[in-house]
């Protein structure tokens, strides 16, 4: 009985040893789960996101580490969050709608316009899919780049430019997600964008009501479907 007890005792110490040693990375991921869980069910799954690879995407990626200090209590709200520099991260939902429409599943290549905070890429990059993501203001491109390092999505690929222009080199794209309100699908973007593939972006006049738009390339011209109306920053162009 003695001996039992001090056997416990060993596998107790061990235990706290480990959860003491396991690496702080591991721990910052962990943290704030069960509220992610909250949000996966009560705003995404709840309101028709069935994608397992979003979901589970949507649960592992820690969007409080994605926003200003000052903005981490509210994190997994469902709201949008001002990330600095004028700019915005969407509601966890758009985010879930917007990556299931793409299917990012593995050996897929999604380029994503607009890094912003580099949460959406993060997203894309967990579901499995191959990110790359440009961002037209340099700021946010390299906090952006620096955070997904740290994070462990050093995979994803971020470029300070003018998104109007793609991402030429990487063409073509398996899927397109636009996160700024564009007046027109601007025209490179429909040529990067692999035969059958899909764009989703918001068109529409900015300050003003957006729709989002899912277009498919097919036979080389596109055809688009409204999904819904809603309200992103406006797509801005270099110079501008
Ligand atoms: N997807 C982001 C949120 C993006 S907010 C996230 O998950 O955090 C929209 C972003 O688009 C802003 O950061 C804005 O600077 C950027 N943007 C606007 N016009 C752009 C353009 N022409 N090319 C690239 N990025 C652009």
């Amino acid at each position: 009985m003695h001996e039992t007890n001090n056997s416990l005792h060993r596998i107790l110490i061990l235990l706290l040893a480990f959860l003491l040693a396991l690496p702080a990375g591991l721990a910052a991921t962990n943290q704030r789960a069960s509220e992610r869980r909250a949000m996966v069910e009560n705003q995404i799954a709840a309101r028709g996101i069935k994608d397992s690879a979003t979901l589970s995407a949507m649960r592992s990626v820690p969007r409080h580490l994605f926003v200003p200090p000052e903005q981490r209590p509210y994190a997994y709200r469902d709201r949008p969050l001002p990330i600095g520099h004028g700019q915005t991260i969407s509601q966890p939902f758009m985010v879930a709608y917007m990556t299931e429409l793409v299917s990012p599943g593995p050996g897929r290549k999604v380029l994503e316009i607009g890094t912003g905070s580099g949460y959406q890429a993060a997203v894309l990059a967990a579901a499995g899919a191959e990110v790359f993501s440009i961002e037209i203001i340099p700021q946010l491109a390299e906090a952006a780049g620096k955070r997904l390092d740290d994070l462990g999505y050093g995979a994803v690929a971020v470029r300070s430019a003018d998104g109007f222009y793609g991402w030429a080199e990487q063409a073509p794209f398996d899927a397109i997600l636009v996160t700024a309100a564009a007046e027109f699908v601007p025209p490179p973007l429909l040529e990067q964008l692999a035969e059958g593939a899909l764009m989703v972006i918001p068109v529409g006049s900015p300050f003003f009501v957006q729709t989002l738009m899912l277009v498919q390339k097919r036979d080389g011209k596109p055809y688009a479907t409204s999904l819904m109306p809603v309200r992103f920053v406006p797509f801005t162009r270099t110079g501008e």
